[in-house]
This record gives structure tokens, sequence and C-alpha cells, in this order.
């Protein structure tokens, strides 16, 4: 008997999927609940809506070039232009008063389950816009469940945000809008000047 575990199981002791048989290349069978399945295929099934509006579209489409190649490797690649064929919509970029009862509205057409991601530090938090034109936050007009700080967010931040969300799908189907943000990462270039210049002492 085997054990396959999805990330968050641990915590949740509920989307532990067994592998029974199947030992010697006959047929085998898996028991997990069906929560847990329906979970794992949405967490690898997400149908984005791209809420564009401002510069952070263009590292969105960084993010979907084939460098980083980043919602196609976690099943969310496929746009849906249409509210009501998307699951997660993604908010690029500046929100202005007048754009936010179109955002909510597109939101409110959305299936269920839904989640919210906020790309970049203007669907945030406003941003540097600190003026009446402009919404301080998403939060503001509708629930969001992954924040992606940065003006604009790497597109490995954008990454991270992403993973943090296909965690929480994993742990709670629907019912938890608690939101998460993703943190800085650890710049990895500083490692590597410290051995350059390691490296030109050594051979002077
Ligand atoms: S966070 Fe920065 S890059 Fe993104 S929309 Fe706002 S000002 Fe533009």
């Amino acid at each position: 008997m085997g054990e396959l575990k999805s990330p968050g199981a641990a915590a949740e002791g509920t989307s532990k999927i067994t592998i029974e048989g199947g030992a010697s290349g006959t047929s085998g069978f898996a028991t997990t609940k069906l929560d847990a399945l329906l979970a794992w295929a949405r967490k690898w099934s997400l149908f984005k809506y791209p809420f564009v509006t401002a510069c952070c579209g263009m590292e969105f489409m960084a993010l979907t070039s084939p460098r980083f190649d980043g919602s196609a490797r976690f099943g969310a690649e496929a746009p849906r232009f249409s509210p009501r064929q998307s699951d997660l919509l993604w908010v690029v970029g500046t929100i202005s008063q007048r754009q936010a009862p179109v955002l909510k509205r597109i939101y409110e057409q959305m299936m269920e389950p839904k989640w919210v991601l906020a790309f970049g530090t203007c669907a945030s938090c406003g941003g540097f816009y600190d003026n009446y034109t402009t919404v301080p936050g998403i939060d503001k007009i509708i629930p969001c469940d992954v924040y992606v700080p940065g003006c604009p967010p790497r597109p490995e931040a954008v990454l991270d945000g992403l993973i943090l969300l296909q965690d929480k799908i994993t742990k709670n189907a629907t019912g938890d809008r608690r939101p998460g943000i993703v943190k800085p990462r650890e710049d990895p270039i500083r490692d590597l000047v410290k051995l350059r210049r390691k490296d030109k002492e050594d051979n002077a």
C-alpha cells in the first residue's frame, strides 16, 4: 500500500490519497475523499480572467512568455474573456474609482468557487497613487485571496503567488477567504558578487 500526499495534506489531514494493490503491475485502486479530489482538480485547472488596466500588464505578458511559461506550468494557462467561464480573477494594474463598479460586476458574474489575485502594488493597496481617483486596494471592492507586491512584481513573485493560491485551494476548497501575501525572495546575486570579488582577490 502506498500513499500520495498533496501539499497541505499534513495540515488538513483530509487530502490524503491512498493507492492500494498494483505493486506487481496488476490493477489497483485509489481511495480519497470527494472534496480532496475536487480541490486537486480545481488547483490544476484554473481558468483566468485577466483584468489588465496599467503598466503591470507588461509584466503579466512577461509571465506568460516562453521564458517563464508562468501560468502554463501550473495549469492556469488558458485565459477566458468571459467571467462566466473563469474562476481566477487577475487584477493587474491600477484600479480607478470609475473602474471599480466594472471590476465588482465582473467578480460577481464569475463562477463559484472563485479566487482573486492582486497583481502588483497598485491592485494591492493603490500603490503610490495617494489620491481620490484611485481605489486604495481591491479589497475595498471585492475579496482578495493573494496579494503579490512589487511595482511591478517580478514573474517569480507572481509564480510564488500562484503556488500560494494553489495551496489555499488544496487546504480549503471554498470557504476561507483570508488572504495570503507573497514574501520577498532572497536575492541570489549577492552571493554571486561575493564569489566574483573573492576570485579577483585570489588573482591579484
Ligand atoms: S504597481 Fe507599478 S507597474 Fe504596476 S500598475 Fe502600479 S505603477 Fe504600474
